[in-house]
């Protein structure tokens, strides 16, 4: 068979996944990344002994012979990692109350009854939903008999979808009159579908949405690895600036050194925004595309406060949210009254033994003020970043009192930090956010009159998250065989 060569631009989680798809089924691939390794926002960084994770709490699929364990270990060996899957997931705290939300359906709802018997019909219509979906399997398959089937499964559960699927976070919240339930519907995402809550507790109850130990550089080495051993190829350094089009087909991609590369079949796993109105140029931007870019809500753009502490935190949660008395000013748009952080002590891979790292984040939409700020005025973005850490270390202190005195490393990213390394429009953290009016449909991986040209990756699935980098990756290596008429192969 002839090989035909495809680029693919960038090397986050999607961008790899198409790359051992594709190697499986005999294209010749290289991966152009920009930055110095692999991983895109599924990424981790170490100072001075410590590592800091930038993305990942939990994964769907986790849990062998559970939703979409099968289908990962067609990308990488997911029984070289040990997940897990303690019994609480986060704990919240405000004016003095503490509501524990737990991985098991039936302790989370314990908890809320006892937290807000007010709020008991509420309640109980919330763990229900989670229950139903605990047994939800997500249609398809990869034949039309196997998709019908699933299909049919699925079907029962159609209307409460429908019901649900209506709803935001913030019109869940509403429900309560708890003011530490109401915080945890209503303090994250307000446009975010209500559903992704019930989704991602339903996961956690089955046993199927556990932390990686070793958190993202464990995992992103993993697909690495299977990438290298099919013989796919990966260049770093290599930022993509236009994709080069030839009677109205993809033809190669033209680097920003000029260094011109010709391909059969060019896929872009880079962000969206950039790869239509950049990279094309906003010359093949379909009218639904166009819609998408002028309508849709994104994830914000989020600053980091990563910390190592020489203290072992043992007994503290590993996920805690707290409602503050005082204001935290993260820049001049965005003012918080909370505080979410996370404390790796059931990660021991991540700091030396009896300290922790700690990571502490904010939301922000504000990314052009943090841009302009690194752009223009190098010394204040300095000051900004270390007077964000010292108030975040005040809090910290306040809160965990076996931390006191004991924080050693500091270390702050920016949305101007999320999109130098990630290329990320906004600086987004997760691409589209999902939201009643985008639902969980995928976005078309194809544009009208740009043949051998094909998207991947969280920015045409709403929701975003590492399975969209999977699930959009293998339905693409599937249309490209389809395309170029061979027999498609997970194997
Ligand atoms: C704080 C945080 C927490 C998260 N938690 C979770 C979680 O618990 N579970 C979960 O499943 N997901 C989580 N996510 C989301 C998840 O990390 C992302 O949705 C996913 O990693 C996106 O993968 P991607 O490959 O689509 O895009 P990206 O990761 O953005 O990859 C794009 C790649 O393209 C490269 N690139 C961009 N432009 C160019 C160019 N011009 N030339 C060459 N290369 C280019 C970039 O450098 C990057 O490597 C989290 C994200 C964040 C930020």
């Amino acid at each position: 068979m002839e090989q035909k060569s495809v680029l693919i631009i960038g090397g986050g989680i999607a961008g790899l996944c198409v790359g051992v798809y594709l190697r499986k089924n005999g294209f010749e691939t290289e991966i152009l990344e920009m930055h110095t390794a692999a991983g895109g926002l599924a990424t981790a960084w170490t100072r001075k002994g410590y590592t800091f994770e930038n993305c990942i709490h939990w994964l769907v699929g986790s849990k062998p012979g559970g939703e979409m364990n099968e289908t990962w270990k067609e990308v990488f060996d997911i029984d070289k990692v040990t997940f897990y899957d303690g019994d609480i997931y986060q704990v919240l705290e405000k004016d003095g109350s503490r509501l524990v939300i737990y991985r098991n359906v039936d302790q989370l709802e314990e908890e809320l009854l006892l937290k807000a018997p007010e709020d008991a019909a509420a309640v109980r219509e919330f763990t229900g939903f989670i229950r139903k979906l605990a047994r939800f399997k997500m249609p398809g398959g990869d034949t039309f008999f196997a998709r019908l089937a699933s299909y049919l499964r699925a079907l029962p559960y159609f209307p409460m979808m429908g019901k649900y699927g209506k709803l935001t976070m913030a019109d869940f919240a509403n429900k309560f009159k708890n003011p530490l339930l109401k915080e945890f519907f209503g303090a994250g995402f307000a446009d975010l579908s209500f559903i992704a809550i019930p989704f991602m507790l339903a996961w956690m109850t089955a046993g199927n949405a556990g932390y990686p130990v070793g958190g993202t550089p464990k995992l992103i080495g993993l697909v690495v690895d299977r990438y290298m051993s099919l013989g796919g190829k990966i260049r770093f350094g290599a930022r993509a600036a236009k994709i080069i089009v030839e009677n109205g087909r993809a033809a190669g991609v033209l680097l920003a050194n000029g260094e011109r590369l010709p391909a059969d079949i060019v896929v872009s796993a880079a962000d969206g925004h950039a790869t239509l109105f950049d990279m094309l140029e906003g010359r093949y931007t379909s009218d639904k595309f166009k819609m998408v870019y002028e309508t849709f809500k994104r994830f914000p753009s989020y600053v980091q406060v990563s910390l190592g502490v020489a203290a072992d935190l043992k007994d503290e949660p590993g996920f805690y949210y707290a409602a503050l008395d005082q204001e935290i000013v993260i820049d001049p748009q965005t003012k918080t009254h909370s505080f979410s952080v996370r404390i790796f002590n059931f990660d021991p891979t991540f700091a030396p033994p009896g300290k922790t790292a700690v990571v502490v984040f904010f939301a922000t939409e504000n990314d052009g003020y943090w841009r302009t700020l690194r752009d223009d005025d190098r010394s204040r973005y300095d000051a900004e970043k270390a007077r964000i850490a010292r108030e975040v270390t005040a809090v910290l202190e306040h809160r965990f009192p076996a931390a006191r005195g004991k924080v050693e490393v500091v270390d702050v990213a920016t949305p101007a930090t999320v999109v130098r390394y990630t290329g990320n429009w906004r600086g987004s953290m997760e691409g589209w956010l999902m939201t009643p009016a985008t639902g969980i449909r995928t976005l078309p991986a194809v544009i009208p009159g740009l043949k051998d040209f094909y998207m991947v990756g969280q920015w045409i699935s709403p929701g975003g998250g590492l399975p969209s980098g999977l699930l959009t990756a293998r339905a693409v290596s599937q249309k490209i065989c389809r395309d170029h008429r061979r027999p498609w192969s997970p194997k």
